[in-house]
């Protein structure tokens, strides 16, 4: 047997973690960019403590709060302006996974001036200032993971910046999540759901990788009975952000698989948020499998004793209507065809024509 394992980022996982560790701060930088989207950092309490910990501990910031959702480079190219302009020495993103993934993005681009959005994707592997990750939804994992997902408006498409940025810190405070709407509650963690499939279905999971799969399943028996019955009390809101954080880390040894790919397109053209669109594809990509013994094996941790079950629990978390084409299908399945990195990722040989009947069967058009 042979593998690596590598996963640099300190966690500091619990109530009160940022406040509780504000000194942390100070280690790392004396000049912070902080990186939010355009509100809720403001309501959750997140910017609150973080502003509070840096300003007891003698650490200068400043506020960038303009990330959309699925950043675009025009955005991150805005922030790394003013990140360069006030000479930051590090970035703090606060939110989901899109202000986390753009303040990875900006860490990139403030560390490498020259770097902008027509060159980052030829550039090669390039360093970055440091990055503290505060997590305010249980979804992306990217509190752990190396990646930066971003908006390509030229390219007309979401994709991997391409380069290796695990944050330093990540504190995860489940209590920023307390009033999550139930909509957004159910998107992320679909996403979480979709990272440990993908990672454990994954021609690069490890015994390592495979640890943090199985364990995130088990929190996901658990986690899905609640997300069905509505019932997102705190002690649901830490073992989602457990189970998020432990798929992070999966991902991060593994990455994603078919349906992240696959998942993009809807996206970018039908908005379609992130969890729901590599959601929506699962149970098909699920299906798909010739070889089905690891899937059997991932419905035991989840108790479940066939994947029909897991389509009812699905069926009853997603609800979705597309306005879609069997000319759009074809053109998604055609571009994502020719994506090698994450077919790379699948574990069987997968023809056009069934990539084609994923999206059809999950999406209805015929
Ligand atoms: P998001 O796009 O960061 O945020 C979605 C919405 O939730 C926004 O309207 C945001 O409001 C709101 N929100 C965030 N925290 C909240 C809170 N505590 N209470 C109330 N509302 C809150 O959503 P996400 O699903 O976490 O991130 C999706 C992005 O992450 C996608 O771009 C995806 O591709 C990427 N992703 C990255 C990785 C990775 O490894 N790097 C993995 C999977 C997905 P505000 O805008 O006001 O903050
Ligand atoms: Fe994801």
């Amino acid at each position: 047997m042979e593998f690596k394992y590598e996963m640099p980022t300190k966690i500091f996982f619990g109530e009160e973690v940022v406040l509780k560790n504000k000194e942390v701060f100070a280690t790392i930088g004396s000049k912070a960019l902080i990186v939010t989207g355009r509100r809720s950092a403001k309501i959750n309490g997140s910017y609150h403590d973080v502003s509070k910990a840096l300003s007891s501990t003698g650490v200068d910031y400043l506020l960038f709060d303009e990330v959309e959702e699925n950043p675009s480079l025009e955005t991150i190219e805005k922030g790394s302006k003013i990140g360069k302009d006030n000479q930051v020495d590090f970035v703090i993103g606060i939110g989901g996974g899109s202000p986390m993934d753009a303040a990875k993005a900006i860490a990139v681009f403030i560390k490498n001036p020259d770097i902008n959005m027509d060159n980052i994707f030829t550039s090669g592997k390039l360093d970055s200032i440091p990055v503290v990750a505060v997590a305010t939804t249980s979804g992306t994992g990217s509190e752990v993971t190396q990646y930066s997902i971003v908006t390509s408006n030229k390219e007309k498409t979401k994709k991997n910046l391409g380069q290796s940025i695990f944050p330093k810190v990540a504190f995860l405070d489940s209590k920023y999540t307390y009033n999550l709407p139930y909509d957004i509650t159910v998107n992320t963690a679909i996403d979480a759901f979709t990272h440990l499939v993908e990672g454990y279905l994954n021609t690069n999971s490890t015994p390592m990788s495979d640890i943090y799969g199985e364990k995130g399943f088990e929190l996901f028996k658990y986690c899905f009975e609640k997300l069905v019955n509505k019932e997102l009390d705190l002690e649901f809101r830490k073992k989602i952000m457990m189970a998020s954080t432990m798929a992070g880390i999966q991902i991060s040894q593994t990455g994603t698989s078919l349906p992240h790919g696959m998942g993009y397109p809807l996206t970018y053209f039908k908005d379609l948020p992130h969890g729901l669109a590599n959601g929506v594809l699962t149970i098909e990509y699920l299906k798909s499998f010739k070889d089905k013994s690891k899937i059997e094996k991932m419905l035991k941790y989840l108790g479940l004793s066939e994947l029909d079950q897991l389509e009812v629990i699905f069926n009853s978390l997603i609800d979705i209507k597309l306005d879609i084409t069997l000319e759009e299908i074809i053109e998604y399945a055609t571009k994502f065809a020719s994506n090698k990195d994450k077919l790379k990722n699948h574990t069987e040989e997968i023809s056009l024509e069934e990539i084609i009947s994923i999206y059809s069967n999950s999406i209805g058009a015929k």
